[in-house]
């Protein structure tokens, strides 16, 4: 109920108490009658008896209506905002989950795959030796399918090596170990271009179904003249073929040759029919391939590494390094190439008349 309302009612009820009496008169005195004279003391008291009332009303009808302006969303709303949803969503992004991937990225079967392919496939396939530059396509066949196993051995090496060893097993001569060897002055050091020539050869033969075997593949090694015809022997090959170049103080001479033991040779008589068969062979196809005066086989027992091989064994030596024709000649890597096959074709004849 509004003020007005309680004001108006209020007004009403003392009229209805006080009108009887002024328009009736004052005829009656029973015990308990109004007196027309008590009336405004009446209406003092009502009015007394009431007014607390009134203002208590009054006063609740006022102070209620503030209470009510500040209204309590307003303040509950900002208790809101802070969703505790939002508080544990981060708690949820560092799942586990991501840390558990990575773990799967390390299979071990990664690590075990590279190592048997690696030992399988060809020692030096597509990577080019670092001294020559010449990619071998070399590819290794096993030793039971293979035409016959030939080592090859690069003469010579980057430094010499002036030690002595026994040109002969049990032999009182001694030689160096290692001879610095030939140079031209176009075809460079001979240590470098007997490498060269070893890997197109070995190239060439493995194409023809050769195994072979080289004493070196890099000129940053030291091994001797006898450890050379070792590794011949100790790998049970069939031919070991030492490749060089010639040189001498006479600039005239040249072409090229082969190298073998005599038949009276002290160590290994019993090789030379197969050796100058091949040094024959070999000296006739690398001349027939190339420019090179054929200068035939020549015979002696005094090289290291023809008496301590235990297989059939000779020396090329293409070419004199001291002579401008040849040393023009084997600068040419085309002209090398003609003289590996020669070298080839040599190996392929021996082993044609071996097997005949
Ligand atoms: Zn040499």
């Amino acid at each position: 109920m509004s003020i007005k309302h309680k004001i108006i009612s209020y007004i009403l009820t003392i009229l209805l108490i006080t009108v009887p009496f002024v328009f009736a008169g004052c005829s009656e005195t029973n015990e308990g009658e109004i007196i027309p004279s008590q009336v405004p003391v009446l209406t003092n008291a009502l009015i007394q008896d009431l007014s607390p009332a009134l203002t208590d009303a009054l006063t609740q009808d006022l102070t209620s209506t503030p209470t009510l302006t500040p209204t309590p969303t307003n303040t509950l709303s900002p208790a809101l905002t802070p969703t505790p949803t939002n508080t544990l969503s981060p708690a949820l992004t560092p799942t586990p989950a991501k840390a558990l991937t990575p773990s799967k990225t390390p299979y071990p079967t990664n690590t075990l795959t590279p190592t048997p392919a690696n030992t399988l496939t060809p020692t030096a396939t597509n990577t080019p030796n670092s001294e020559t530059g010449i990619i071998s396509t070399y590819i290794d066949i096993p030793i039971e399918e293979a035409k016959g196993f030939i080592c090859l051995n690069p003469g010579h090496q980057h430094n010499s090596n002036t030690e002595q060893e026994p040109d002969g097993p049990g032999s009182s001569v001694t030689k160096k170990k290692v001879s610095y060897g030939a140079a031209g002055e176009l075809s460079g050091r001979e240590s470098v271009l007997n490498l060269k020539v070893a890997l197109i050869l070995r190239n060439i033969l493995g194409e023809r179904g050769y195994k072979v075997l080289l004493t070196r593949e890099t000129e940053m090694i030291n091994i001797s003249n006898i450890e050379r015809a070792q590794i011949a022997n100790e790998n049970n090959c069939d031919l070991l073929i030492h490749l060089h170049h010639n040189s001498s103080s006479n600039e005239a001479k040249k072409g090229a040759e082969t190298i073998c033991a005599t038949k009276n040779n002290p160590y290994h008589p019993e090789l030379y029919n197969d050796s100058s068969l091949l040094a024959k062979l070999v000296i006739d196809a690398v001349c027939e391939k190339t420019e090179f005066v054929n200068k035939g086989v020549y015979y002696s027992d005094t090289y290291t590494g023809i008496n301590w091989s235990c297989v059939p064994v000779i020396f090329t030596e293409l070419g004199y390094l001291s002579n401008a024709e040849d040393d023009a000649y084997l600068a040419n890597d085309d002209n090398i190439y003609l003289m590996c096959e020669g070298i080839a074709n040599g190996i392929d004849a021996y082993f044609k008349q071996k097997t005949e």
